[in-house]
């Protein structure tokens, strides 16, 4: 450590100016009030509306756990929560985006497995295949986009039409698009059974389209006319299977099956409808890859949505097409070479999501003040073996007096999607269950010791 004498401190001070010291001493309290503008907006969760909690990148989970292999990361992280860093108790928990940071260990074990090198000069085409029905639909990634699904066995692909997007959000946009098309002067009505994901009515009506207009809660739907139901199974928030409910001649349905994979809910037989979208934000956890994919059995909805895609973006990144396939095809690798314990994608991800369902369902036993809903168990046919659903979301209710959830569980600084965004009761908030490890064992800590 550097040491000064007074006099070697005077001799230095000497060269500045009394003018020099003032622009220093002005410097260092901008930056302080600055760095204290900062911190407070992030306690009130306006930096930047998304993440404000220091993140811990994977690099430093990983140095911090020392985790020797995949297997062994599951049991060595279930450590007990109740061995939370001092600090701890003040630091915001945002829980209110579904962002899948939880499998960032599992890809770093991977290694170079996934990493791909792109020359500056290869995929500078808008074109992929001119010949195909969705043209800039990367042959690579539809071909690994079959093989994933004929290996987990939870989507029929055969006599299907495959189109890529930017996420399923613009999918779910060009489907909307594709299956108005057809409608008289009014805009066609657009309905999901509360509780809905939050974004679609957002999305539906946010360019006030003269095609297409939200229309609330399919239960209580009763317009006659065309409409168009999204069944989202298993349903974000709450994690249950569905159905489509309305039931009528004149309904188109899409299926949203972005959670119809097997380490959130058993794989009971491949799904077989007419329009189905999937993304790998939430199957391998790459949601800033911003790839998804629609299939789809009618060929005029499949031309009609590759046609949106090209109005709206022309088309959808190849690098991250090509990202996406190395990554289905090394997840298809993992689950056909299962000798290897651990090691299997959707094990590791199974393994993960029961224990922390797990350690919810004792801290809220704990509290008291909350419940969560119980799911049958039911066969999977890919992991084989019989399980409860443990939803990407855990739908909560307070109980008792509280009736603003969201506003309750922000005053003990953990960030929720409150259910007035899903149409139903303020009693219920939407909590994200695939945040990084020492996030929600810093959550499901502060939840167990909550007393109103
Ligand atoms: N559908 C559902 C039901 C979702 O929960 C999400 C992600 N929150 C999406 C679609 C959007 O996925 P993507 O990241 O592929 O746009």
């Amino acid at each position: 450590m550097l040491q000064f004498s007074l006099r070697e401190m005077a001799k230095f001070l000497s060269v500045f100016s009394v003018r020099n010291l003032l622009v220093l001493s002005l410097a260092l309290n901008v930056s302080l009030v600055l760095r204290v503008l900062v911190l407070h907006d992030s306690q009130n969760g306006s930096f930047n509306g998304f993440f404000f909690e220091k993140q811990n990148g994977p690099q430093e989970e990983a140095h911090a756990s020392k985790r020797a292999r995949l297997s062994s990361s599951v049991s060595s992280s279930s450590s007990s929560p109740l061995t939370m860093a001092q600090g701890d108790q003040d630091r915001v928990i945002n829980l209110d985006h579904g962002d899948p940071t939880m499998y960032e260990n599992y890809w770093q074990k991977k290694g170079d497995e996934t990493t791909i090198v792109i020359p500056g000069w290869q995929f500078m085409s808008y074109f992929s295949d001119p010949t195909s029905l969705c043209w800039f639909l990367e042959p690579e990634f539809a071909k690994q986009v079959v093989r994933l699904h004929k290996v987990v066995g939870n989507a029929v692909t055969e006599n299907r039409h495959i189109v890529v997007g930017t996420g399923s959000t613009q999918l779910f946009q060009a489907a909307l698009y594709a299956l108005s098309l057809k409608t008289e002067a009014e805009p066609v009505s657009v309905v999901s059974a509360a509780p809905y994901y939050s974004s679609y009515p957002v999305i539906t009506d946010c360019l006030r389209s003269g095609l297409y207009k939200w229309a609330g809660d399919a239960r209580s739907f009763s317009k006659n006319g065309p409409y168009i139901e999204l069944v989202t199974s298993p349903n974000n928030p709450d994690g249950f299977v569905r159905h489509s409910i309305v039931n009528r001649s004149e309904g188109i349905l899409i299926h949203d099956l972005a959670y119809y994979w097997p380490q959130y809910t058993p794989i009971s037989s491949p799904a077989n409808y007419d329009l189905m979208l999937f993304t790998v934000s939430k199957s391998t956890g790459h949601a800033g890859m911003r790839i998804g994919w629609a299939l789809v059995k009618d060929e005029d909805v499949a031309k009609r949505m590759t046609k949106y895609i090209e109005l709206n973006t022309i088309g959808v990144s190849k690098d991250s097409q090509l990202r996406a396939a190395t990554v289905l095809k090394v997840i298809s690798d993992s689950c056909e070479r299962s000798d290897e314990e651990g090691d299997s994608f959707f094990e590791f991800s199974y393994r993960l999501m029961a224990k922390r369902w797990k350690q919810l369902r004792e801290a809220v036993h704990q509290s008291g003040l909350f419940s969560v809903p119980d799911f049958p168990p039911q066969f999977c046919n890919f992991l084989i073996r019989v399980f409860e659903p443990q939803p990407a979301f855990a739908w909560v209710k307070c109980e008792g007096e509280i009736e603003d959830c969201e506003s309750f569980l922000r005053g003990k600084k953990i960030l929720t999607r409150g259910g007035k965004h899903f149409g139903v009761s303020p009693k219920y908030v939407r909590i994200s269950m695939l945040d990084r490890d020492n996030n929600y064992d810093t959550f499901v800590e502060r939840m167990s010791t909550i007393q109103s």
